[in-house]
Order: C-alpha cells, then sequence, then structure tokens
C-alpha cells in the first residue's frame, strides 16, 4: 500500500517538475523581435511580425509597391562604386560599415550621391538580423534612385537557399516565427508577399562601366555555356524556388547551381589560378575585373594583380568588416573605421 502511495506521489512529483518546466520554457521563450512580414491580400497588406516573442498580426496602414520590374543587368558611366558582401544577419556592422565610409548618414540615410551600392549576395541566414537588412535596403534603393544612385542587391546561395526551403542556417529565431505564425518560413517570401516578390526581381550578376559583380564567380566551365549574364540573371529568377530535385533535370538550372555556377564558385581562390586563365574569362565578358563576395576573408583584397577583388569580409563573425570602393579608376579598402586604404 505503502508502496503505491509512493508511486502516485513519485508520478505527481513528476507531473509538477514537468509542469515547471513548461511553465519556464514559457517565460524563457526568447522574446525576440521579427518582421514585418508583409503580405498582399488583393488590395490589402497584412503586416504579420513577432514582438517580444508575441505574434502581432494587423492590417497594414502603409502601402507598398507590388510590382518590380527585373533590375537591369548593364550599367555605364558610373563614377564611384561601393562593395559589400555576405551581411549574414549582422545588420549593425553593415550600417556601421556604411556608415563609416559615407554611403549612409546617421540617420541612416543614402549619401552616396549617384554612386552605386552593390551588395554581392547573402544578406540571409546565420544572423539574426536579417529582416532589418532587406527592408533597410528596401528603402535605400528609393533614397538612392532619389538622388540619382542605384542600390543593387544580388541574390547568393544563402538567399536561394531559403527561397526554396533549404533552412540549415537559418537563426534559431526565424524557426521560431515560422511555428509562431504557423507557416513554412518560406512561404513569407512567397509570390504573395512584398519581399517576395522584390527578391524575385533581383539579379545575380551585374556588369557596371567595366567590372562584373556577383557572389560567387564566372567559371570557364560556365562560360563554356555560351550564356551571357543577361541570360543568367533570366534563367536564375525562374529558377527561384523551384526544388533541388527540379533544379538538378534541368539542362542549365542545374549548371547556374552547380558548385561551379554563379553562386557557389571559389574557383578565383584557388592558389594555382592563372591571370592567363583570369584574362580569358574576362576577355568573354568584355570586362576588366570581377568583384565575389561568398569566400570569406579578414579584409578586402585582390588577386592576379586587381583582376579579381574579394569583398567577404568576414561580417558574418559579428565583429567588423570592410567595404570596396571605386572612385574612376582607383580602388580602395573601406575599413570598418571609414579609413581608405588605396589598392589600385
Ligand atoms: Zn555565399
Amino acid at each position: 500500500m505503502k508502496h503505491a502511495y509512493n508511486a502516485v506521489g513519485l508520478v505527481l512529483f513528476i507531473n509538477l517538475l514537468m509542469s515547471i518546466s513548461a511553465a519556464a520554457q514559457s517565460i524563457n521563450t526568447n522574446p525576440f523581435n521579427d518582421g514585418p512580414y508583409i503580405l498582399i491580400e488583393g488590395d490589402k497588406f497584412i503586416s504579420k511580425s513577432i514582438e517580444n516573442g508575441k505574434v502581432i498580426v494587423q492590417r497594414s496602414e502603409q502601402t507598398f509597391p507590388t510590382d518590380f520590374a527585373a533590375e537591369a543587368t548593364y550599367y555605364q558611366g558610373v563614377t564611384h562604386i561601393a562593395a559589400i558582401s555576405d551581411i549574414h544577419g549582422q545588420h549593425d556592422i553593415f550600417l556601421n560599415i556604411l556608415k563609416n565610409n559615407k554611403v549612409i548618414n546617421q540617420q541612416h540615410q543614402w549619401i552616396y550621391g549617384d554612386g552605386h551600392l552593390v551588395i554581392t549576395g547573402d544578406i540571409f541566414d546565420r544572423g539574426p538580423q536579417v529582416l532589418d537588412s532587406l527592408w533597410f535596403v528596401f528603402n535605400l534603393e528609393q533614397q538612392a534612385k532619389a538622388a540619382g544612385g542605384k542600390v543593387h542587391f544580388l541574390l547568393g546561395n544563402h538567399e536561394y537557399m531559403v527561397l526554396r526551403g533549404r533552412l540549415d542556417y537559418l537563426h534559431p529565431n526565424y524557426h521560431q516565427t515560422a511555428t509562431l505564425l504557423n507557416t513554412d518560413y518560406k512561404a513569407l517570401f512567397n509570390e504573395q508577399t512584398v519581399l517576395g516578390r522584390w527578391l524575385r526581381s533581383k539579379a545575380t550578376v551585374i556588369k557596371i562601366n567595366d567590372t562584373v559583380f556577383l557572389h560567387g564567380g564566372i567559371s570557364t566551365k560556365l562560360l563554356s555555356s555560351q550564356l551571357d549574364l543577361h541570360d543568367i540573371n533570366q534563367h536564375f529568377r525562374a529558377s527561384i524556388g523551384l526544388s533541388k530535385t527540379a533544379v538538378k533535370q534541368h539542362p542549365i538550372y542545374s549548371q547556374l547551381h552547380a558548385s561551379s555556377g554563379p553562386i557557389w564558385y571559389r574557383g578565383y581562390f584557388d592558389a594555382g589560378l592563372t591571370n592567363t586563365v583570369v584574362d580569358q574569362i574576362l576577355s568573354i565578358l568584355k570586362a576588366s575585373r570581377i568583384v565575389v563576395g561568398h569566400t570569406s576573408g579578414e579584409e578586402i583584397k585582390q588577386l592576379n594583380d586587381g583582376r579579381i577583388f574579394a569583398v567577404d569580409t568576414s561580417i558574418k563573425n559579428g565583429e567588423d568588416g570592410e567595404i570596396l570602393l571605386f572612385n574612376n579608376q582607383s580602388a580602395y579598402r573601406g575599413t570598418y573605421t571609414g579609413e581608405k586604404i588605396k589598392l589600385l
């Protein structure tokens, strides 16, 4: 009898422990903020966000554009260009680099005049401030345009991964957002969302004056396919959101999304890459240099005697980073504190 009483007591005790731990869990729920994710429903905009860990769904008072023209591939006559890459959810670092290098002011407004800012991919994944960067870039584009300048947000492998639902690198907050909103995370960027439509208008590779910008790089293997940069953008756009299987089955998409394709390629960082091979690539592209992110380093580097510039400066570590600045024919490292160090 006593034994049975103990067993009941033990069960009660375990239940008590479980309820304490459940209460502790709900108290410990990360009180993060996220969003807004703006859903397009007919002529209405529905805003979904997380405030202090709680879901807020409301009709947005603000209106948004819903049609975004596909970004052009080629640009001419640009006198100053800034290039930064692989922000990876480190929005504060991103803002500090732009402020200290006078692309934006202390109020985060565009002060780069008719210059072009190129983000060579990977705003998504790893860190917790992805939405902050997306909306900031979304707004900065309008300001740059009004001043005669331009912001180019080129898509990297992490944009393509999240948009097709591969979420291995997502910060835990975003998984929690998906759970709280009872949705697949990628659905928050589908074609019925403002950011989803905006992302689908983006380019993956552009050429400004005689410089090509993209996330990974253009390999000789890809060039043998005879695709030009405009074709590459069109095919990439058409492949957004497709499953890995669908991509693999398509003769062109499979090449574009392969490890030798523009968003994954790391061949420019092979020690054995000769200037002759780079010159062959440049001559087909009718370009003088290529600027890439994706492969992380400590600082902005020029490779192959200024034919290649590497601009992923490990912002993902959340400590610091750099920006590449072209002023006419000169190139500089713009450091985290805004120092300009001449490269060319
Ligand atoms: Zn990447």
